[in-house]
């Protein structure tokens, strides 16, 4: 079953083309890297998936859902609000800089939206934001707050804050851009772990090692399309498009 479903999704900013026709699916349990330079889209595909962004044209489906869709005479549609709910949360984010409450402890930053948004008591939220603490071995932060924690510590909070809605899929934005060099590692275990447990999941990365070793494809986006699209040991090792090869020699 097709979890994510986008075809030919346009968005610009001010007249100018950003996502200039994106079309991919996403299969239960697969692992999606995408790649590309800093400026190709990247994360306004993300956005646009997650609802932060409207589209220009195209549609996206989700879990089987129509979240958009764009009519012959180029008239966008979006689904109504129940539904939009609904794919809201089948698809979890997590963003490069966390954006984590500052003002609530770790605690509160996972339960608020299980008890808000799920209508769970607190005591369940709370049971389910222990649980997931402890899988990321933040049992003791719990009363902390972020500002308290490092930022490898912050990201592991924001995986916990999505997996606790139970979502279908989770979308990462670079999710270790912000982080020192060996507070990396930590965060591409979790999402690793996440791998071996088929979360379904795509990953925004410049961790081309990781990319390779944890997807079960990879796309290549430049300037707002898709440019080549594979499964990793191909792509990387044999990628056929030039733009796809001088990207990739960057990090040769
Ligand atoms: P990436 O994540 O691949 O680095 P982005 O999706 O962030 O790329 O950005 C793609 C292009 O869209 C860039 O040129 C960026 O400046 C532009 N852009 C992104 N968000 C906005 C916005 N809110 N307003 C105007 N331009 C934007
Ligand atoms: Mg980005």
């Amino acid at each position: 079953m097709h979890i994510i479903s986008v075809e030919n999704l346009e968005k610009g900013f001010d007249g100018l083309g950003v996502l200039k026709g994106i079309s991919f699916t996403l299969q239960k349990g697969e692992v999606l890297s995408i790649i590309g330079p800093s400026g190709s889209g990247k994360s306004t595909m993300l956005r646009c998936i997650n609802q932060l962004e409207t589209i220009d044209g195209g549609s996206i489906s989700v879990c089987g859902d129509t979240m958009v869709t764009t009519n012959s005479q180029h008239m966008v549609q979006y689904a109504g609000k129940d539904t939009l709910k609904n794919v809201r949360l089948h698809c979890g984010m997590v963003f490069q800089n966390f954006n984590l409450f500052p003002h609530m402890n770790v605690l509160k930053n996972i339960t608020e939206a299980q008890v808000f948004v799920l209508k769970k008591s607190k005591q369940e939220a709370e049971e389910t934001a222990r649980n997931l603490l402890k899988k990321m071995g933040l049992e003791e932060k719990a009363l902390a707050y972020p500002c308290q924690l490092s930022g490898g510590q912050q990201q592991r909070v924001s995986i916990a804050r999505a997996l606790a809605l139970k979502p279908e899929v989770l979308c990462f934005d670079e999710p270790t851009s912000a982080l020192d060099p060996e507070l990396t590692g930590e965060i591409l275990n979790v999402i690793k772990s996440l791998a071996q447990e088929k979360m379904t999941m795509i990953v925004v990365t410049h961790e081309m090692a990781f990319a390779r070793d944890i997807s079960d494809r990879v796309i290549f986006m430049d300037d707002g399309q898709i440019v080549e699209e594979g499964k990793p040991l191909d792509l990387f090792n044999n990628p056929q498009n030039p733009r796809t090869k001088k990207f990739l020699n960057h990090f040769a």
